[in-house]
């Protein structure tokens, strides 16, 4: 018997479209240019970012040279930090306590140099408490950080009202949209974004590169020394195979995001309501409505995630406890933390991220698994 495999961590990764890699293999080869040097190689190359620059800002209404190509959303959401608190007289940054760790840690870190960072509360759906963050915003801030979409839960904010506050009151406002690109509708000029985040593969683009959208007149900091690469303010050679898949990325995810985004929503709806007609005990974690087309995130009581996460790896199927970057840890989420979700179903909570390969035979094979897997580790748990 051949094994079944359904990859559903989707969120955590994507596999690299065949577009998008056939795109990328002539610079590897006969296109290996340089993109900083003057010869025909080097132009070549220069030619290959431009067009992804192009892509890549279409996919969020920036003009290209607005773009920076950085090695993912972490470094881009390093260096819009550290960056705007350097460039502001004031020491405090406003952030959300359901941002990705690549937030969390640089502001912890940031909390040691003496700067105050404030978190804004969530609701239980992990939504922003719009009271808090116009109370948070009476005193000063170099920046307000909060992502679009969240990446464990996939709840996905009011972003416009979020970053008319900040514009309002003149305080910077960064976007992380690593989850949103293609997924949720952004266009930063009309909903007054500053900067945003995003990594190239959550949309079936290589790992290793992502990049920073800087709006033009917002100072930012050179973040990497060296050479004069992404105007000065990002040095190292420019990864060119990484940007044209990415650029190629872009452009397919944003060409077929509706048909792809209603396919997947309906397949996210129906495994949701399989769970929740078949399986009892379950919490659905997130906003059952505002929500990512691919995120089902199920807390199952009275079940160990991790054993849930093993028994469903041996039928074959990958999902996750948390996301990808804590889960290795065996932390709490910290995201339901911050949602006020209790512990005992934190502990028994399993994310499931759909992708554009995903199918309903999927979803009834998963959900079949899922349910014999939970009654196995609840009659064990009640023994
Ligand atoms: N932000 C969010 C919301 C993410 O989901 C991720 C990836 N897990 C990142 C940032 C970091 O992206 P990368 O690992 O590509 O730097």
């Amino acid at each position: 018997m051949i094994k079944k495999s359904v990859y559903l961590d989707n969120a955590a990764t994507t596999y690299v479209a065949g577009e998008v890699l056939q795109a990328m293999l002539p610079y590897f080869t006969t296109e290996f240019g340089n993109a900083s040097s003057v010869h025909s190689f080097g132009r070549s190359a220069e030619k290959a970012l431009a067009t992804a620059r192009e892509q890549i800002a279409k996919t969020i209404n920036a003009r290209p040279e607005e773009i920076y190509f950085t090695s993912g959303a972490t470094e881009s959401n390093n260096w819009i930090l550290r960056s705007a608190i350097q460039n502001h007289p004031s020491k405090r940054i406003i952030i959300s306590a359901t941002e990705h760790p690549s937030i969390l840690d640089t502001c912890d870190m940031l909390a040691k140099q003496g700067y105050k960072i404030d978190y804004v509360k969530v609701d239980r759906d992990g939504v922003i408490n719009v009271a808090d963050l116009i109370s948070k915003l009476a005193r000063p801030a170099a920046i307000v950080s909060i992502m679009t979409a969240n990446n464990e839960v996939g709840t996905i904010q009011y972003l416009n009202t979020i970053a008319n506050l900040c514009h309002e009151r003149g305080v910077l406002f960064h976007t992380d949209a690593t989850q949103a690109i293609s997924r949720v509708f952004i266009d930063v000029n009309e909903m007054k974004i500053d900067a945003l985040s995003m990594s190239a593969h959550k949309i079936y683009g290589p790992k290793g590169i992502g990049a920073l959208y800087i709006k033009s007149g917002v100072k930012v900091n050179k973040f990497i020394r060296g050479g004069h690469q992404e105007r000065n303010l990002r040095a190292g050679t420019v990864n060119v195979p990484g940007v044209v898949g990415f650029g190629v990325a872009a452009a397919i995810a944003m060409r077929d995001s509706t048909i792809n985004n209603s396919r997947i929503k309906s397949l996210r709806d129906y495994m949701i309501n399989q769970i929740e007609t078949r399986i009892p005990d379950v919490h659905l974690n997130g906003h059952r409505h505002q929500r990512l087309a691919n995120n089902v995130n199920f807390s199952f009581r009275g079940v160990e995630g991790e054993s849930l996460l093993t028994l469903l790896d041996f039928a074959g199927i990958a999902a996750s406890t948390g996301s990808a970057c804590t889960s290795a840890t065996l932390g709490r989420s910290h995201v339901l933390t911050a949602m006020g979700v209790m512990d005992e179903l934190i502990n028994g909570s399993i994310r499931f991220s759909l992708g554009r390969a995903t199918t309903k035979a999927d979803i009834d094979y998963v959900v079949g698994e899922l349910e014999k897997s939970v009654k196995k580790l609840r009659s064990i748990s009640a023994i």
